[in-house]
């Protein structure tokens, strides 16, 4: 496929790096536009962007007004920016690398590898990430830079850092008793009992997160046997999802082993991570409370690669073996149950950038295309209360476009040439385009 990126008429206001602004007005010329998820394409269009947001879509190729920049993917299938419910912004997604250096990075070390990983995920064609954990400082900061145009990335959702219990999968584990005191004293996100949960969600928020992460059972990236199974009592689970609620925030848990999705369920989560072990009983939960489950079907499979390869220290092999074994039926199992399904992949364990891998495994996991779009566009975006995942006036000029019909094929969406974000053009005709625009 070819876009010509024609640029008819160029009219890009001059922009420092603090205040860049996208052109005040864009036509473009669209050959089908998956104006809304779920429902047929539009066939030739033209959509209007003005000032970073959707004004107008047009039937046809509209004539552009004076001074409007062209963008020319009349050969091209375009759709709303897509949107990755998981993913690890600033984790090394290399690890064995990670696990080399991990113990020299300083904070401004892992915020560079961030800001790599926050470009490439943008030019894979994801313009909106929740980031499920990882240093909330940095994810807050990155999410700024990003969005007073002072970097290239993303919009980010941060969750600050995963509540868990003392030697849970989200506390610190694999260190010697100095480095172990000397880390868990810095941690805001270690808690025992409902107050102290309580107390560690209420911290999360005042360190900038907007959405709630905790780890419900074992997971397979910790230093720590004990498998995948429930960590977090029932009352703490409670304490975590009421206090979080209080607070207007979603809530979503990462959860392995039946009995900790059960029991998350049940205390009232907005969502499940991963949810490897499904079965009838557990559907029947999500049903009763509408919560949704995000599969990230593409980490069990890196896991384990890397596992394999020796990459992964000490009891990590097994639970990957675990997990792996039964992720996909349990997926199949939720899907097949009309489960809501929201598109996330855990990006940072798995390589960031390949994050459009996960359509194929949905859709291998019982899912069409269709839903599988829909889920990453504006099933994803209903669940973050955001205006974007849709081509519609008001909405955020959140843009891509591929050359293959990804309803046809979903792994269309997996080579992205365009990537439009805020009304800023980001990758044009497959290339990386200059930022600030020149
Ligand atoms: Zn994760």
């Amino acid at each position: 496929m070819t876009l010509t990126g024609a640029m008819l008429g160029v009219s890009l206001v001059a922009s420092s790096p603090l205040a860049a602004q996208p052109s005040a007005t864009t036509y473009i010329h669209a050959g089908r536009v998956l104006d809304q998820p779920g429902r047929e394409p539009r066939g030739q269009s033209t959509i209007i962007v003005r000032d970073g947001k959707i004004a107008e879509v047009r039937d046809g190729f509209a004539t552009p007004e004076d001074g409007a920049m062209v963008v020319d993917l009349k050969n091209a299938f375009v759709l709303p920016g897509l949107i990755d419910m998981h993913v690890h912004i600033s984790s090394d997604d290399n690890l064995l690398r990670s696990r080399l250096e991990s113990s020299g990075r300083d904070v401004e070390d892992v915020f560079v590898i961030a800001q790599g990983n926050a470009r490439r995920t943008l030019e894979a064609g994801f313009t909106t990430v929740r980031d499920l954990g990882g240093d909330g400082r940095t994810t807050t900061t990155l999410r700024d830079a990003i969005n007073n145009g002072v970097i290239v990335g993303p919009t980010v959702i941060p969750a600050g850092t995963m509540i868990s219990v003392t030697g849970g999968h989200g506390g610190v584990n694999g260190l010697n008793r100095t480095l172990t005191h000397a880390v868990a004293a810095e941690r805001t996100n270690i808690c025992d009992g409902p107050d102290g949960c309580a107390s560690a969600v209420r911290a999360q928020i005042s360190l900038g997160a907007e959405v709630i992460k905790f780890a419900a059972t074992g997971g397979v990236r910790s230093n720590v046997a004990g498998g995948l199974g429930k960590q977090m009592s029932d009352a703490e689970m409670k304490s975590v999802v009421d206090t979080a609620h209080s607070f207007g925030r979603k809530v979503t848990a990462h959860a392995h082993g039946k009995e900790g999705i059960d029991a998350a369920l049940r205390a009232g989560v907005d969502s499940i991570e991963h949810g490897s072990f499904i079965d009838d009983e557990t559907v029947k939960l999500f049903k009763a409370s509408n919560a949704a489950l995000v599969p990230t079907a593409v980490a069990p499979i890196a896991a384990l690669a890397q596992a394999r390869r020796g990459e992964a220290p000490g009891p990590q092999l097994a639970k990957a073996e675990e997990a792996a074994a039964s992720h996909a039926a349990s997926v199949a199992r939720a899907i097949k149950g009309n489960v809501r399904i929201l598109f996330g992949t855990d990006s940072g364990v798995a390589p960031h950038g390949d994050n459009a891998k996960e359509f194929a495994l949905m859709v291998k996991a019982g899912m069409t295309p269709e839903q599988a779009i829909k889920a990453a566009t504006s099933d994803n975006a209903a669940e973050l209360d955001r205006p974007i995942g849709a081509i519609l006036p008001g909405r955020e000029a959140d843009i891509i476009a591929v050359g293959g019909d990804p309803l046809a094929d979903v792994t269309a969406l997996e080579k992205v040439d365009f990537v439009m974000r805020r009304g800023v053009v980001h990758k044009l005709d497959g290339k990386r385009q200059a930022f600030p625009p020149e």
